[in-house]
Parts: structure tokens; sequence; C-alpha cells
């Protein structure tokens, strides 16, 4: 570790170019326009009903919202009209995404990083956190544990910046995640998506994640107001560079990764600014490439060991602003999948939920923490604490009682439905057929492996109630052909066999 460090001058001047953000500045500019946002935000208060509904009515029609008709949104006062917004947010995500809900889970694979991010618990002047990175080794015994015990198929796997974490090795850690494939109770499992969450990089590294089986990529830029954005990453470090960050997906993007994943950390600023950021990355990526954001992420700062900057946060989000911004963020880029995480506790997913479309589940967000996991030394390996404990079990179950379908499908980037290809059928509802039938049969697979008893009834239920919706939509929404090979399929994985998908 020393002589990384000591060899860390030159390896940050390899990582940042500059010349790769120029061509996506206009008249030398970036997308965020902060007196423009912060005029909008003040001088929407006042618009009527009327404007709030047309702007609801826009959004239903899953087209992406100006920014000025989101601050309208973010400015409403009246509780009748914010329940309106709520349901006219599970609409959408009903129309595009069905009543499915997507699950995965984070493999932290190093807590090295150079940066030094306030509010994290793994920046590098944190003596308390034991930093390590996974061999290739561990990241297997982390993968069948996910794949075997828990029944996962999604991943999002995740790094901090360090010069041993770089696109080498997070391409070494894709291939030894798909390498696996465990023995389950009727079948086998494996991993089928791996996301990655790393540092923003630069085209030629993007290019090599891609090529090892990138799902996803996804980068937070944390804060998209610059003075605070500043204030929290000190500026000699590689993260220091709000640019360098700013146009990470844009780079990505560029370097043909179709899916890109957005976030903010709510927390750090006044979450409508947030919002807006979010929002115009969604539009400049539009712009540039005809697609917005795969996903988009919106995590709650938490508590992390030895990180007193959380506590004194002025600008912390409380529960009811939080589901306010999660409802102005599905009614602003609707077609995008909304991912809300383990860090908000179970009373507060169930409230979020029906209009998010994905969500982690029995997370462990410290190294090595699914194989080797000891309570006590938790909090010392971890990057913040955890709000939603429960088991993949319960989780599901509690899903399921709601009306939800937990789906494992990770079909759409191995069949080409990816990118504007996707964000197309998604847009016209096409998407959620083929979903629809592969949730069915991937909560099939995992109810036959994983779930207790309890959770098993209550799942057959529900894929009883699938079932006879899907037969009701043909021949509209799916032919008598698809809907045969269908039910061979569901009858196969009930045999045993594994990934049979549309
Ligand atoms: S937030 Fe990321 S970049 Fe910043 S210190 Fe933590 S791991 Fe490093």
């Amino acid at each position: 570790m020393q002589n990384i460090l000591e060899d860390f001058p030159a390896w940050k001047d390899n990582v940042i170019r500059e010349e790769e953000n120029t061509r996506y500045l206009k008249a030398g500019r970036d997308f965020i326009n902060e007196p423009e946002i912060t005029r909008l935000i003040r001088e929407s208060a006042d618009a009527g009903r009327s404007r709030v509904r047309e702007i609801i009515a826009k959004a239903l029609e899953i087209k992406t919202l100006e920014l000025a008709e989101a601050a309208v949104l973010m400015n409403v006062k009246d509780p009748e009209l914010w329940e309106e917004i709520f349901s006219a947010a599970a609409q959408i995500k009903k129309k595009v995404y069905d009543n499915r809900v997507v699950t995965f889970a984070p493999l932290y694979c190093s807590s090295l990083c150079v940066n030094n991010c306030a509010y994290c618990g793994f920046r590098s002047e944190n003596g308390v956190i034991q930093r390590r990175r996974l061999e290739l080794e561990e990241v297997r015994r982390e993968t069948e544990v996910l794949a075997g015990k828990l029944g996962h198929k999604r991943l999002v796997v995740v790094f901090g910046e360090h010069p041993s974490s770089g696109a080498d090795y997070i391409c070494q850690v894709m291939q030894q995640v798909y390498a696996v494939e465990v023995k389950t109770k009727n079948g086998t499992g494996a991993i089928r998506r791996v996301n990655v969450n790393a540092a923003p990089m630069n085209i030629p590294d993007y290019r090599k994640i891609k090529e090892a089986g990138l799902g996803t990529f996804q980068i937070f830029q944390e804060t998209y107001h610059l003075e605070t954005y500043n204030r929290v990453h000190p500026y000699h470090t590689i993260k220091g560079n709000y640019l360098w960050r700013l146009y990470s997906l844009h780079r990505a993007m560029e370097a043909g990764i179709d899916d890109v994943a957005i976030g903010a950390l709510f927390g750090l600023y006044d979450w409508r600014f947030e919002v807006m950021g979010m929002l115009a990355h969604a539009r400049d990526l539009e712009g540039f490439f005809g697609i917005g954001p795969h996903t988009v992420s919106f995590p709650r700062l938490e508590p992390a060991a030895n990180t007193p900057f959380v506590k004194k946060g002025e600008y912390l989000v409380g529960d009811e602003d939080f589901k306010k911004l999660v409802a102005v963020l599905r009614l602003a880029i609707p077609y995008a999948g909304m991912i809300v995480t383990c860090r908000e506790n179970p009373a507060v997913m169930r409230e979020v939920i029906p209009m998010c479309t994905q969500r982690d589940a029995a997370s462990r967000v410290g190294i090595g923490a699914y194989s080797e996991r000891t309570e006590e030394q938790e909090e010392k390996i971890q990057q913040f604490l955890l709000g939603d404990n429960r088991s993949l079990d319960e989780v599901i179950c509690d899903l399921a009682a709601m009306g939800y379908i937990t789906s494992f499908c990770t079909a759409g980037y191995r069949c080409g439905r990816t990118g504007d290809n996707i964000m197309t059928m998604l847009k016209s509802g096409k998407e959620g057929c083929f979903c629809k039938l592969n949730a069915v049969l991937t909560f099939q697979e995992w109810l036959d492996d994983f779930a207790s008893e309890n959770t098993r009834k209550i799942g057959e239920k529900l894929i009883v109630r699938e079932l006879a919706e899907i037969e009701k939509r043909m021949p509209k929404d799916f032919s008598p052909e698809i809907f045969k090979s269908f039910k061979e399929y569901h009858r196969r994985i009930k045999g045993g066999e594994r990934d049979l998908c549309f």
C-alpha cells in the first residue's frame, strides 16, 4: 500500500483527461446553470392547481419534464395536490414497469480510497476503518453466498477510488463473479448481471469494462451544487474535480456503455436543487445521446463510523420530503428505473416502493461482509450504516403481501434490450410485457430454491394471480405463441431448469 501511494501523483495524472470533457461543454459552460435553477425554485411558488395538473398529465404520457415544471411540482403546498402527485408517480411506475420490483445486492470489493469525502466512512483520513481489497478467491466466496445461499441474480460491485482497484481489477472481479455457478435446492444459482459503481474513468477504461460484460455503470454526482461539492470533496483529491465527475457518464456513453445510472446523495445541499440537478443531467444525456439514464438513485446521508459530518448536516432530508423528492423524480424522468436502497428503514421503504422499480435486499456494505461477517466488526468495515437489515426472504414476503412481484430478471442486456432500444420499449410499455413474463419465471426460480414456507405460500398465490393476468392480456400484449412458450418455460423451471427467459 505504501508503494502505491508513493506512485499516486503519476497515477492521478493518468486518470483525469480533461480533453475528454471539452466537447460536452456548451459555450464553455456545463449543464448546471446554478442561477437559473435557483431562480426557478424561487419563482415557481405560486403556480395554480391547473398548471400542476397539466404537468402531472404530461408526466403520465411518459415525457421528460422541463426544469421549470419540476420546480412547480416541488413548490406545491397543498396536501391534496401532493396526494395527486404521489398517485401519478405510482401510476407511472405501474404503466412503465408494472408491479415488479427488481432486486439486487451490492458487493463491496475494496475500501481503499484516495479521496477524502467528508461524509464517507471510507475516506482516506478515517483511521478507524479496516481497509482491504478482496482477492479474487474472496470474490468467489462472496458470490457463492450471494448466488447460492441468498439467491441473488444481479449485483452492483462497488469500489473505492484507488490505483489497486482500477479498470483491470474491476474487469477481473466481474469475470470472477460471472464464473461462479452453485448448486441450489432444486437447480443452480448464478449472478447473471453485474452492474458497477466505481470512480469516473477515462474512455479507454470504460471500453475495457464494457467488454468484460458490464450491465449498468453507476456514478452519483453526490451534489450538483458546486460550492457544496468543493466543500465536501477536498480540491487536491481526484474527486475534488467537479467536472470530471459531472461528465463521467457522458464519457461512459461515448465509450459505448448504453446503460448509465445517475444519483445524488441527499442531505448535502437543498433537496430541491439536487432534484433539478439530476433532471438537468438526464436532459443533457438525452440531448447528446438520444437517451437518458437507465436508473436514478436518491440515497440519503447515513451515519458512518467516526464521521461526525453526517450528524451536523443542515440539509438532512426528513421522511416527508424524501417521499416528495422520490415522487417528483418519478414524474420528471418517467422512463427511468428508480432505485431505493437499504439505507431506508422498512417503513420508509413501504411508503416509496409504489413509485420505485428496484431495491437491494439483505445487503452488506462492508468488504467480505457476506462470507465473513461478524457482528462486532461490522461498523469498522462498512461505508455507512443500513436502515433495512431484513433478510431477502422477509423483504420478498413483505413485497408480495403488498402485491409486488420480486423480479430477478437479467434478460434485458443479455438480449440486447439496452440503451436506446430499451428506452423506446419502456416508453411504449412494450418492455413491460417481456419483463412481466421474466419476472414470473425468475420469481418461481427463487421461490423453489430459497423461500421459507410462509413466503412460498404467499409468493405462489401471487404467481397464480400473475398467470391469470397474463392470460387475460393475450393476444393484445402477448401472442398465443409467446404465451405457450411462457407456460412451457414455467413448467420446465418447476422441474429444476434455470435461466429460461424472453
Ligand atoms: S465516497 Fe467514494 S470516493 Fe469518497 S471517500 Fe468514500 S469511497 Fe472514496
